[in-house]
């Protein structure tokens, strides 16, 4: 029989009990065992009026919903996919979410910059965005971590690159797409809600492990996401790969969306956040960030990215090793990432960032190897 394996630590990760453990979730949905859990939600009903409520009372609906998605959550876990208890209500919890996006765009709160911009009326935010959506590229990703690149039978990680980012990292690797010279119509395809699920769709029939949202950023892009899993269907895990600076309000939406978080956490200090990929927002990189990854840790499958950047072992590698041992250490797993090289702006004028105009050293990689060992992280299986 062909078996298509393209890397075969994709195969072997999963002989690991901790792997399998803290990917519990996530493996079940990958292998479709368990329903995404946004098919769970989509089943919810909500009340017929909810199109004529205001934000409040909408929100008041969304957090009883959630008890309700989390109990189904429960009990679907490896009943396979029925599709006749999964039928869509009309209206479902979906729904109720699909209206509280609409309603952050008029006002935007995506993320902790909080705008505050009119998207649908054509104002634009620190992001670019208005009411529209561009996808740069999307393909069968490889290169992930080894759980993300699915086992016997599957291709790759269903990557969907978006266009605009909420930071400007001085060091961005996808600057083009990020923060195109020429703006952002010319670095993508706009897309509507239903052309979304369709990409989505296809990467997941072509064999796809998950549906991997990211750019860019995918959090001014919340709207759409959530929108086109009304036309998404077929069954696949969905995958939030982010800089996780979403606010509150884009948590709540996605925390029983998302079956698996893949969050960047660059930074401790906020200065290194203001300085390297100016964070500016309303609530500081720290605060948001450390409230988010508590959030998803709690309500999901993770893996945390930790890029190392030379000489920020002190400031920011290891106060953030240390912080995820001791507050969600037994429940995620960790990439201590050494990818990290001069790109962008500090290719372009390295004498004003000198701290980061080389890559990390073999020294310093192993520090922070060594450091996070002695805290117990889980980080071999996806570094
Ligand atoms: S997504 Fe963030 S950066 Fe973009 S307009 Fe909304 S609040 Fe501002």
């Amino acid at each position: 029989m062909w078996v298509r394996v393209i890397r075969p630590d994709a195969v072997l990760v999963w002989n690991d009990p901790e792997v399998r453990r803290r990917l519990s979730w996530y493996r079940s949905v990958m292998l479709n065992e368990t329903p995404a859990k946004f098919m769970i939600v989509r089943a919810v009903r909500a009340p017929s009026n909810i199109r004529d409520l205001g934000e409040e009372e909408l929100w008041r609906i969304h957090d009883e919903l959630h008890q309700e998605a989390e109990e189904l959550f429960k009990q679907m876990y490896g009943s396979g996919v029925d599709e006749e208890r999964l039928k869509p209500a009309s209206p479902s919890y979906l729904d109720v979410k699909i209206e509280l996006a609409r309603k952050i765009m008029r006002r935007c709160r995506f993320c902790e910059w909080r705008c505050e911009v009119d998207r649908v009326s054509g104002q634009r935010g620190v992001c670019g965005l208005g009411d529209e959506a561009y996808v740069a590229s999307f393909f069968h990703h490889h290169g992930e971590e080894a759980p993300l690149i699915g086992t016997e039978g599957q291709g790759g990680s269903g990557t969907i690159f978006f266009v605009s980012c909420n930071f400007h990292c001085v060091f961005c690797q996808n600057w083009d797409i990020s923060h195109p010279r020429g703006g952002l119509e010319g670095a993508g395809v706009r897309v509507d809600a239903k052309r979304l699920a369709l990409i989505a769709k296809n990467l997941r029939l072509g064999g796809a492990a998950n549906i991997n949202y990211v750019g860019g950023d995918p959090t001014p892009n919340t709207w759409i996401i959530i929108e086109s899993l009304k036309y998404l269907d077929v069954n696949a895990p969905i995958l939030w790969n982010s800089n996780m600076y979403l606010s509150m309000e884009s948590m709540k939406l996605l925390l029983d969306l998302v079956d698996i978080w893949l969050p960047d956490f660059k930074y401790w200090n906020n200065e290194c956040a203001v300085r390297l990929s100016n964070v500016r927002g309303k609530l500081g990189y720290r605060e948001a960030v450390t409230r988010n990854h508590l959030l998803a840790a709690k309500h999901g499958d993770m893996i945390i990215r930790h890029l190392v950047l030379p000489n920020h072992l002190e400031c920011d590698t290891k106060p953030i090793l240390k912080w995820i041992a001791e507050n969600i250490g037994d429940r995620v797993l960790v990439n201590i990432m050494e990818q990290y090289r001069p790109e962008y702006l500090v290719l372009r004028s390295p004498d004003k960032y000198p701290d980061v105009a080389r890559r990390p050293s073999w020294g310093e990689m192993q520090e922070a190897y060594h450091y996070a060992e002695e805290l117990g992280i889980v980080f071999r299986p996806v570094s």
